[in-house]
């Protein structure tokens, strides 16, 4: 009894730390939450060099905090500080003390650091690891399709397409016929037109509105020699999207030709012109007609068509027949005059993208600034006009 006395002093003693001691955790939790919030209004009002100084200073404080440590490393990542953010991210991996969940994010946003660095198979490793993870299954798919794409590895980027469509994620449906043109592209390259043929097929039935595979189908069907295949496939191009018709001038008017059908050839001309007045299709029509009429007949017809659609390449066209003609006392005139429209056309971006106005010389299906696929198409004239 003497004794419970004698510890009764202790107890309250004891008693009394304690609650302060509580009250102190209270008050390090209450300016914890403070600080967080303060981060968090500083990215809500986009300044992110602020909200890096505050995390960073909790996370200096508070070593155990994954919460504040996946925020600080996704703010240097943001701000192109990637090795950072690895640095960050790739310690906090090496915690014991970390849930699995909070790995796993960390791991997913490691994933996303080596991919801004540029550090492809690393960024592959680890979302390999988290793809069969259902809370972070559709981004390390879409992301792991991506590292495929660049790497060329179009096999497996069509695997994991189709595993995203499974699970309801994004449609990759023009992608993936993409990926099979790749593949049909790399067998007709090694002269297995079966195999290609094979590939092109998948892509039509992925996305039918596939115009590279058609293309591509009349390529091949011409190297096998059957021009009649061809036409049907070039034919299906301009049914499919009309942007990418000019590709498909030139082949369709050889397999005319051999097939010795060109009146058929300038009458499909014709009717395409009535439905999409394009320079190239002027262009192609007057290059018929000098052949097969005259030079008088491609006059009156570029005369009369360039009054309606003045074009370039039409007017360039019409300079070069009466330049061939090398009569009257304008020749020197002509002669300027064709120079000019030739360096124009020369110097002119044949190709333009529609998603992000990225121009190029040459097609890409993929565009090189984007990373869309379909998005660049000829431009009609090769002139940039302005959308108004
Ligand atoms: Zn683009």
């Amino acid at each position: 009894m003497e004794l419970l006395w004698l510890l009764l002093p202790v107890a309250a003693a004891s008693g009394w730390w304690a609650a302060r001691r509580n009250h102190a955790r209270r008050d390090e939790a209450t300016a914890r939450s403070a600080e967080y919030f303060k981060g968090l209004n500083y990215l809500i009002d986009d300044k992110p060099d602020q909200a890096i100084e505050v995390f960073t200073r909790m996370a200096d404080v508070d070593q155990d905090t994954a919460e504040t440590h996946l925020a600080l490393g996704n703010l240097f990542r943001r701000r192109g500080e990637a090795d950072r953010a690895i640095h960050i991210h790739g310690s906090l991996i090496a915690r014991t003390t970390l849930t699995d969940d909070q790995r796993r994010r960390a791991m997913l946003e490691l994933g996303e650091d080596y991919l801004r660095a540029g550090l492809f198979d690393r960024a592959e490793a680890l979302f390999r690891k988290l793809v069969d993870q259902p809370d972070h299954m559709a981004v390390a798919l879409s992301r792991l399709i991506h590292i495929l794409q660049q790497e060329k590895d179009w096999r497996q980027a069509i695997v994991y397409c189709d595993r995203l469509g499974q699970i309801g994620g994004e449609s990759k449906r023009r992608q993936t016929a993409h990926f099979c043109c790749e593949l049909a592209e790399e067998a007709s390259a090694r002269n297995d037109f079966t195999e290609a043929k094979g590939w092109l097929l998948d892509a039509l039935a992925r996305d039918p509105d596939c115009t590279r595979a058609n293309l591509l189908l009349g390529n091949l069907a011409m190297r096998a020699g059957d021009h009649q295949a061809a036409i049907l496939a070039f034919q299906a191009v301009e049914r499919q999207d009309r942007g990418y018709f000019p590709e498909v001038i030139a082949p369709l008017g050889q397999c005319y030709g051999v097939l010795n059908r060109l009146d058929q050839w300038v009458a499909y001309l014709c009717a395409v012109q009535q439905r999409d007045h394009s320079g190239r299709i002027t262009d192609a029509l007057a290059e018929w007609l000098l052949r097969q009429e005259g030079e008088e007949a491609a006059l009156r017809f570029l005369e009369r068509e360039l009054r309606e659609y003045p074009t370039l390449l039409g007017l360039r066209r019409l300079v070069e027949i009466k330049l061939g003609r090398g009569e009257g006392a304008e020749y020197s005139d002509l002669k300027a005059l064709h120079y000019i429209s030739t360096q124009m056309l020369n110097n002119a971006a044949r190709y333009r993208c529609g998603n992000c106005g990225f121009v190029v010389k040459s097609l890409h299906w993929c565009c090189p600034s984007c990373l869309q696929w379909s998005t660049i198409k000829p431009i009609p004239d090769l002139v940039m006009k302005t959308d108004a």
